[in-house]
């Protein structure tokens, strides 16, 4: 494999960091994976380790968490599950002036709704929004084929919508009463109010699909596999003015970030 013709796609999560080369959305050849270590400069011992594995490449295109600036050149969020000095890292300048190709990063979330528009089950869908419902939900909203990433790149933080003003459920963003806190799969795991799950993911998929109406809403994360799309669907058009948006599972799954950051970077780098 010749990886000197392809991008390096790089998903940084809170638990893992996955690596591989990816050609027009497909992985191409060996998937590295790595648990992320808990300090800043561990992760990027632990990221030019693993670049060295693969380079040459054309370019390199990270999804992250946390959110990324407009320039999509540095992390400018807390993640929560990332160590304070990862934002420091100025990711994107390190890596251009290590290696000598384009870098690309994109929010984890953003990345994954643009793997799925791309090449996944929201293929040509120009309006789609991607839901991750794991440990949080993230979100990332693809309105006439862009990713919208808001003034500063912190767009679509859809787990953070208020469903109520009953501060009856804390966050992990300090806040009361988030989609997030009933929707996620750590709530559903804390709370074991079961019946009332498909009720609560509905709300916010309405209020989503009243603002954009999207063609489709993918669900993705470990949630995504034990939801119930019909009952899901029933409780949605209950909710919304029009009721055509399609509501269905995502292809990529693990390695969206990585794909759909790759796919970005074959659009936005193409002049360098
Ligand atoms: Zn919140």
């Amino acid at each position: 494999m010749k990886n000197k013709n392809l991008t390096l796609g790089i998903d940084i999560g809170g638990t893992k960091m996955l690596f591989a080369c990816v050609e027009q959305g497909q992985i191409k050849g060996e998937i590295l994976s790595y648990p992320t270590p808990d300090t800043s400069g561990a992760i990027l011992e632990c990221i030019l380790e693993g670049i060295e594995n693969f380079y040459p490449v054309k370019s390199i295109a990270i999804a992250t968490a946390g959110t990324v600036n407009l320039e999509n050149s540095k992390v400018t969020g807390s993640t929560g599950n990332l160590p304070g000095g990862y934002i420091g890292l100025e990711l994107g300048k390190t890596l251009r002036e290590r290696f000598k190709v384009p870098v690309l990063i994109e929010n984890d979330a953003n990345a994954a709704a643009y793997a799925e528009f791309r090449a996944g089950n929201a293929k040509n869908h120009g309006n789609t929004i991607t839901i991750t419902l794991g440990t949080g939900i993230g979100g990332g909203i693809i309105v006439e084929g862009k990713i919208l990433k808001g003034t500063t790149g912190a767009a679509a933080e859809v787990g953070h919508i208020p469903i109520t003003p009953e501060k009856k459920r804390k966050c992990t963003c300090g806040n009361w009463d988030c989609w997030e806190a009933y929707a996620s799969g750590t709530a559903y795991h804390k709370y074991k109010d079961h019946d009332m799950w498909e009720e609560y993911v509905s709300m916010g998929l309405a209020a989503l699909i009243n603002i954009f109406e999207p063609e489709s809403i993918i669900l993705s994360g470990g949630m995504a596999r034990i939801a119930d799309y019909e009952l899901l669907d029933k409780k949605v058009k209950n909710r919304v003015v029009m009721a055509r948006t399609k509501i269905l599972p995502a292809k990529f799954e693990n390695y969206a970030g990585l794909i759909g950051a790759a796919l970005l970077a074959e659009v936005e780098l193409i002049e360098f």
